[in-house]
């Protein structure tokens, strides 16, 4: 049975002393179901992600970046490689995240490689996908996701996809206080399913976890995870706070 995967994706928040009270309050809140009933993991920025994987070593939290490049090392200034990414005891890294789409103007093509890399690199991508709002008004939501899919994880084998975690995000509903309904959710989380199934087959499709993220909350989450083919949540803003953190991670454990 595959456990339900809960992963907070700190972004560009949290400073020395933040990342470390936040990550021991998350492992001390979780601690009897984090690794048992649930699988947690966290992400925070590159420069504390050494700090807090210290921190979380006793712990059953694992550690994940919120980016890599596709290159192992060289003249690449700013750039940061799976190999170190691993080195420092991370084992996670969030791939296509909508706000690397879309502020910094990441391209299917360039998350492909990320996802490729990320594996190659011996580390689990969250391969995250998503329509944005006038796309899901124009009725445009499943050529969107298909699209991101197909081409995401292109030239993927059937061996490396079950490295994968994909995470569906509307993007209408990061940050936003506006979470898809249990049903809007099912309906794209179904989609992507079929589809992996096409690409990889059935059995492989059904052990892929499939993530809903956009402004999950305690209140919502155990209805999100009540639907057939929604097995965790990616969580942004409730996994700063320590308490609904750990409320998501009891509420779905
Ligand atoms: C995210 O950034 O992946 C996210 C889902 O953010 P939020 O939970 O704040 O909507």
């Amino acid at each position: 049975m595959r456990k339900p995967f809960v992963a907070g994706n700190w972004k560009m928040n949290t400073d020395s002393e933040t990342c470390v009270s936040l990550a021991k309050s998350i492992a001390s809140g979780s601690r009897e179901v984090a690794g048992e009933g649930v699988k947690v993991a966290v992400c925070p920025p590159f420069v504390y992600l050494q700090a807090v994987a210290r921190v979380l070593s006793a712990s059953s939290i694992a550690v994940g970046a919120q980016d890599l490049y596709t290159e192992s090392k060289g003249a690449f200034t700013g750039e940061i490689s799976a190999l170190m990414i691993k080195d420092i005891g991370c084992s996670y890294v969030l791939c296509g995240h909508s706000e690397r789409r879309h502020v910094i103007g990441e391209s299917d093509e360039l998350i492909n490689k990320k996802v490729t890399t990320a594996i190659n690199g011996g580390l689990l991508p969250i391969f995250c996908v998503g329509e944005m709002l006038e796309e899901r008004e124009a009725s445009r939501t499943s050529e969107v996701v298909s699209g991101q899919i197909k081409n995401g994880l292109a030239s993927l084998s059937a061996e490396k996809i079950s490295a994968v975690t994909v995470a569906y995000e509307p993007v209408w509903a990061i940050g936003t206080g506006l979470t898809a309904t249990p049903q809007q959710a099912q309906e794209v989380h179904a989609l992507i399913r079929e589809l992996l199934a096409e690409m990889y087959g059935g059995q492989p499709a059904e052990e892929i976890p499939i993530l809903y993220g956009g402004s999950v909350k305690p209140e919502n989450a155990a209805e999100l995870m009540a639907e057939r083919d929604i097995n965790g949540l990616l969580v942004g803003g409730a996994s700063l706070k320590a308490d609904d953190f750990v409320a998501i991670i009891k509420a779905v454990a």
